[in-house]
């Protein structure tokens, strides 16, 4: 894709921090942290998204973000980490290339997680049914 961001960085057209590289995945320091250390996963090849990526891409990121976790939480001392992806715009996506956020986390860092609200009477069943109904 010539007008993506995270393609020209692999093409090496614009810089970016490398922490890690193989023949599918590049792995980039974030440009705007959430915590320092924070790491974008991707294919090398161009996906706008996670539901757009073949399975071969996506069961080789894994142990990638697992390798690349496990050496932030080390290199920065965090505590724990943050593995997340948003998948589409309604959830928050911007760059249109498939992209794992690692996310190292500190104790009073100040960020919170999504609040949770509970189902109406009914409705758990209902949403479950639907998705297993949905599962190919
Ligand atoms: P999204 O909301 O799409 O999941 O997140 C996109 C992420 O890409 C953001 O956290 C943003 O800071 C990061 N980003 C956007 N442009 C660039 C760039 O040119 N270089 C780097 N390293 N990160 C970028
Ligand atoms: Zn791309």
């Amino acid at each position: 894709m010539s007008d993506c961001i995270f393609c020209k960085i692999v093409a090496g057209e614009i810089s970016a921090i490398k922490i890690y590289e193989d023949e599918k995945i590049l792995a980039f320091l974030d440009i705007n942290p959430v915590d320092p250390g924070h790491t974008l996963v991707v294919p090398k090849k161009h996906y706008e998204n996670f539901s757009e990526t073949p399975n071969e891409f996506l069961s080789a990121m894994m142990p990638v973000i697992d390798k690349i976790s496990k050496a932030a939480m080390k290199a920065t001392g965090a505590e724990g980490f943050n593995l997340a992806l948003n998948n589409g715009k309604a959830a928050g996506q911007v760059v249109f290339h498939t992209h794992f956020h690692i996310m190292p986390r500190f104790p009073g860092d100040g960020h919170e997680l999504w609040k949770g609200k509970p189902y109406a009477e009914g409705e758990m069943e209902e949403i479950a049914d639907k998705i297993k109904e949905n599962l190919r």
